[in-house]
């Protein structure tokens, strides 16, 4: 399987599954084992989805070795800098996985106050330095707040999580994180269905068909090709199969152009310089 090598030499796949809205309980644990099981070594939670301890428990039940599964969390209040609170949260997460260590603890989403953003980053590298995580990132960071984090930062963050996908293809973003050496990873990449919508799906469908693959495949395929994690999430068996295949496909460099014609910059998900996730 394909590996990033972060900026602290931790290797993380290329690719995995996304646990957003995997409901709770055994939705989770199935999904999480199913994925296991297909081959999947790199599963995205947060302590927003509530799910993360029957992703502990399929991770611990599926016997794999802890080393061979990187597992992703993230945080998000910051309670106005009340670091007890702060540090109970990211406690609870390792608790609720209870996994040993976690590969990567991401700020879920930036505060428009820099200083509040510099104090988490700070109880981060606490954490990071007692290695209870093995690296840690941040997400939803526009540039401006990387900007300013990396002036008090000690410990660079090693990855910024991100919505992209066909409609939001974040040339600039992913321009700026190459040249800071911090990996990018996409969020949404079907943008919550958008992609399967007329006229992009003309488009999509028409690549496909030279490789006898899905649409989903295609997108999975182009976001790993511009070095990008990819961590689609599905509930669905043959889905799960279904991406987890669409990393073995290479596309076109005439494909590739074609699909980076699709670009509108359409944002889905929630405007990180306008929402109040931190509070
Ligand atoms: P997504 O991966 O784009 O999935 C959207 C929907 O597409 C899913 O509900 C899934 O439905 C469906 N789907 C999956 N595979 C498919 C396929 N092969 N063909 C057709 N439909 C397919 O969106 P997402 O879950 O929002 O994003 C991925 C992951 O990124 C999340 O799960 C989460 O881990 C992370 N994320 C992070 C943030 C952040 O703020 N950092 C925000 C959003 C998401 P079924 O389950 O019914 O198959």
């Amino acid at each position: 399987m394909k590996t990033y090598t972060l900026s602290n030499g931790v290797k993380m796949p290329a690719f995995g599954l996304g646990t957003f809205k995997v409901e709770a309980g055994e939705s989770t644990y199935e999904t999480v084992l199913n994925a296991l099981k297909i081959g999947y070594r790199h599963i995205d939670t947060a302590m927003m989805y509530q799910n993360e301890e029957d992703v502990g428990r399929a991770i611990r039940d599926s016997k794999i070795p802890r080393e061979e599964i990187f597992v992703t969390t993230k945080v998000v209040k910051q309670y106005q800098g009340d670091v007890s609170k702060i540090k109970a949260d990211i406690d609870g997460s390792l608790n609720r996985l209870n996994i040993g260590y976690v590969d990567l603890l991401l700020m879920h989403w930036p505060n428009q106050k820099y200083e509040m953003n510099a104090l988490v980053w700070s109880i981060f590298e606490d954490y990071y330095q007692q290695g209870k995580f093995r690296a840690i990132g941040v997400s939803n960071f526009q540039k401006h707040h990387l900007n300013e984090l990396l002036k008090t930062a000690k410990v660079k963050p090693m990855v910024n999580q991100i919505e992209c996908h066909p409609l939001l293809q974040q040339n600039a973003m992913l321009e700026y994180l190459k040249a800071h050496n911090i990996q990018m990873t996409s969020y949404g990449p079907f943008a919550k269905g958008k992609v399967f919508e007329s006229p992009t799906i003309d488009v999509l469908n028409e690549i496909a068909s030279h490789y006898n693959a899905t649409v989903a495949q295609v997108i999975i395929a182009w976001g790993l090709s511009r070095d990008i994690v990819m961590i689609p999430k599905s509930v669905h068996y043959e889905r799960l199969e279904e991406n987890f295949n669409g990393q073995r496909l290479a596309l076109s460099a005439k494909d590739l152009e074609k699909l980076s014609q699709l670009n509108r910059a359409l944002r889905v998900y929630s405007d990180p310089d306008n929402n109040n996730f931190t509070e």
